[in-house]
């Protein structure tokens, strides 16, 4: 794949979602199993605002989705790119995502 193919693709907002430390932090927690967004704050030490701002946006990608459980949303990590041992290169498996998964359009 051409890199700027991939430039002119949605693939590249992916990754500014993914250019971030807290919204990768809230990756790797949920790598581990699904929580509240209470539950990533305790975890990470973060204002509630803050996390559900980097929760959205990843949202907006299908990184990420959400249950409701009682009162509250329980998320959980929707991308198989953190999950799946990858048989590809990263910008590859990006792109892939982006075309299948994402929902922001340019
Ligand atoms: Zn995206």
């Amino acid at each position: 794949m051409k890199v700027e193919s991939f430039e002119q693709a949605c693939g590249l907002n992916c990754f500014e979602i993914l250019g971030n430390k807290l919204r990768v932090s809230i990756i790797k927690s949920l790598i581990k199993k699904p929580k509240t967004v209470q539950k990533l704050c305790d975890e990470l030490k973060r204002e509630q605002s803050a996390v559900s701002h980097a929760l959205a946006q990843l949202r907006e990608c299908n990184f990420v989705d959400y249950k409701r459980k009682g009162k509250e949303k329980e998320y959980f990590l929707k991308s198989g790119i953190f999950t799946k041992k990858m048989n590809k290169p990263l910008f590859e498996a990006i792109e892939e995502h982006a075309k299948k998964h994402c929902r922001v359009r340019r």
